[in-house]
């Protein structure tokens, strides 16, 4: 089963996907680690991707598109993935379908995770994250054990400082902008689900659970 989760930053997709992957099995395809690690490792398309990164531009469409699909690749053909985060945009998802289709993947779910500026804004102004390993935490939903410090992999964590409330909401905005006509798409191909973001954890937890359990036994 493969599925995807789309939704602004604040919706807390970024927590379900980490808790839904350890359960189901599922492979955890985040595209900001796996273009973090395609360029650390120097493949081809992450070496392209740091041309990109290095000027400060944002990587295009379908290098972001060939890392995923490196990614899913890897993997034994039996895997089952979670894309986080992913496609932003028509233009991705089309060429994503393009991917599937090639390796005979075939895309079951895609969840859009809905929330309100407010709560969003609640949950984006206390993270703080890894720069190591990309870890995250929050002062009031994630602390990590000991004060400042990754629980994953020991180093020093950082208060994200892109998150306050003016540039939350102008995020929230650009990104219902861009993605209108990519949940119209998923709609009308009948794969879409909204989840009530404004929900707490393990509310959405069960929402988006039973889906998953209804359209494994169907
Ligand atoms: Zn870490």
């Amino acid at each position: 089963m493969n599925v995807v989760f789309l939704g602004p930053p604040g919706a807390g997709k970024g927590t379900q996907a980490e808790t839904i992957c350890r359960e189901k099995g599922m492979e955890h395809v985040s595209t900001g680690n796996e273009l973090r690690e395609a360029v650390q490792a120097g493949t081809a398309v992450g070496l392209k991707a740091k041309e990109y990164m290095e000027k400060g531009l944002l990587v295009p469409d379908d290098v972001v598109v060939d890392i995923v699909a490196d990614c899913m690749t890897k993997g034994d053909h039996n895997s089952s993935f979670l894309l986080d985060g992913f496609p932003r945009n028509l233009a991705q998802a089309k060429a994503l379908d393009g991917t599937l289709k090639k390796l005979e993947y075939k895309l079951d779910n895609v969840f859009y995770f809905a929330v309100s500026e407010e709560t969003a804004v609640k949950r984006l102004t206390g993270r703080w994250t890894c720069p190591s390993c990309g870890g995250n935490y929050h002062e009031l939903y994630m602390q990590p054990k000991r004060p400042g410090v990754c629980d994953k992999c020991d180093k020093p964590i950082e208060q994200r400082s892109d998150d306050n409330v003016e540039t939350v909401k102008k995020r929230l905005k650009v990104y219902r902008e861009q993605t209108a006509d990519l949940i119209e798409y998923y709609k009308e191909r009948g794969v879409l689900n909204t989840v009530d973001a404004d929900k707490g954890v393990d509310d959405m937890h069960d929402e988006i659970t039973a889906v998953l359990e209804t359209a494994a036994g169907s």
